[in-house]
């Protein structure tokens, strides 16, 4: 069971990636649902074979860190016996599913759309023919509940809809702007989605976006016999009735003490799991308002983030060094020295070199690591070209500082 570790890839638990830390080996829960009971035990197995470091990442997936070579069969074996182990490396790689983190308790969401994901995941795992996807290509479901993914990129986005045939599904690709195609029944959208990926797969592209730049939209909708969808009106517009706290995790790194302190807190008011977002967050659903304040107070002395001003929650920030190789710049302790001067309404983005890992998209100052100084893109990603080059961190405070002031004239102008 125990594969070889790989530099730069995607891990999962079958190939770990070997980073400056150990390895890292991570959990893809299906829908980010987490029996409260599992992510107890995800905090022990950080700690007993891990670093006792535990990461959320963009995806809703949990990575623990620090995994050494000789530990990570016993760590495997656990994981098998909590039914979470895939049956091989290939399969494992490209199970990437999204799912809209309320799934199944939001009376605003068009369908409980859990079963959905389940099945798709196992078509995903299970089909040898999709096993050439690449393992960044991503699927994400959508269903249209308070907490949409519209923001979350995904090379194929379902989106649920209400329809006069009752609920159904729309599909959106990667780099096709707004055109939509459907209805797709749901049952029906596995069998659409491994079509589109086939199609995907018939071209050279690396993901989703640049097949869409090659061949168009339509035609790989017409791949899979979809048509184009048009309608004003998409979403539901019912009563909320789930109650829900969500914690932030600064920079989406928790510890295992952190993890396990929140798992006994939340047992004891009857929490029976946990939501991950691709946000940094977790949420946890309640039985009552009551409820919320009492797991309110017993975090409060924790390292979790309750409160929506806490300006961590507009920093994202990779691991940088020492944990990552590429990085030559301690990335979380500077973000976390900057993130006094970050506004409401900018984002910062602090990354230890142009991949990106924490926020692949812009940000309002991007400051990109490089060769133990940093970049500055100023509404833009890692990848832009930098307006300014070799900045010291002091220097990059300076100009953030400017930038946010210059923000603040302009917005009181
Ligand atoms: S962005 Fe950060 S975590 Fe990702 S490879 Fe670069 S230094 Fe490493």
């Amino acid at each position: 069971m125990n594969a070889p570790a790989i530099k730069g890839w995607c891990p999962g638990v079958l190939s770990p990636m070997e980073s400056g830390d150990g390895l890292i080996v991570r959990l893809k829960l299906t829908g980010g649902i987490v029996p409260l009971d599992l992510a107890g035990q995800i905090a022990q197995w950080s700690r007993r074979w891990g670093n006792g470091q535990i990461d959320l990442t963009g995806r809703a997936n949990l990575q623990l860190r620090g995994v050494t070579s000789e530990n990570l069969p016993d760590l495997q074996d656990a994981i098998a016996v909590a039914g979470l182990l895939d049956k091989d490396p290939s399969g494992e790689a490209v199970r990437n599913v999204i799912a809209s983190p309320l799934a199944g308790l939001d009376s605003d969401a068009v369908l409980d759309i859990r079963p959905i994901v389940a099945e798709l995941e196992a078509r995903l795992a299970g089909d040898p023919a999709l096993h050439k996807l690449p393992a960044k290509f991503c699927i994400a479901v959508d269903d249209s509940g308070r907490l949409g993914l519209v923001d979350v990129r995904a090379d194929i986005g379902f989106e649920a809809v209400r329809t006069d045939n009752g609920p159904a599904f729309v599909v959106r690709l990667d780099g096709a702007a707004d055109d939509r195609f459907g209805p797709i029944a749901p049952e029906g959208l596995v069998a659409v989605a491994a079509a589109l990926a086939a199609s995907f797969l018939t071209g050279r592209a690396k993901r989703m976006r640049e097949h869409v730049a090659r061949v168009g939209a339509i035609n790989i909708a017409h791949d899979a016999a979809l048509t184009a969808f048009h309608t004003s009106s998409l979403r539901g517009c019912a009563p909320q009735d789930c109650t829900v706290l969500s914690v932030t995790l600064a920079f989406g790194r928790i510890a295992a003490e952190e993890l396990a302190h929140l798992v006994n807190c939340a047992a004891e008011i009857g929490v029976t799991e946990l939501r991950l977002t691709p946000w940094r967050s977790i949420l946890i659903p309640l039985p009552s308002i009551c409820a919320v304040k009492i797991l309110s107070a017993a975090l409060a002395e924790s390292g979790l983030i309750l409160d929506p001003e806490d300006p961590r929650r507009r920093v994202a920030a990779c691991v940088g060094a020492p944990a990552c190789l590429n990085a030559t710049t301690d990335v979380r302790g500077d973000a976390a020295r900057l993130a006094a001067l970050v506004d409401v309404g900018t984002l910062l983005h602090v990354s230890g070199c142009a991949k990106g890992c924490a926020h692949p998209r812009a940000a309002t100052v991007t400051l990109t690591g490089r060769n133990g100084s940093y970049d500055l893109v100023h509404n833009g990603s890692p990848s832009d070209s930098p307006s300014l080059t070799g900045l010291t961190l002091d220097e990059a405070a300076a100009h953030l500082r400017q930038i946010t002031a210059d923000k603040t004239q302009g917005g009181t102008a």
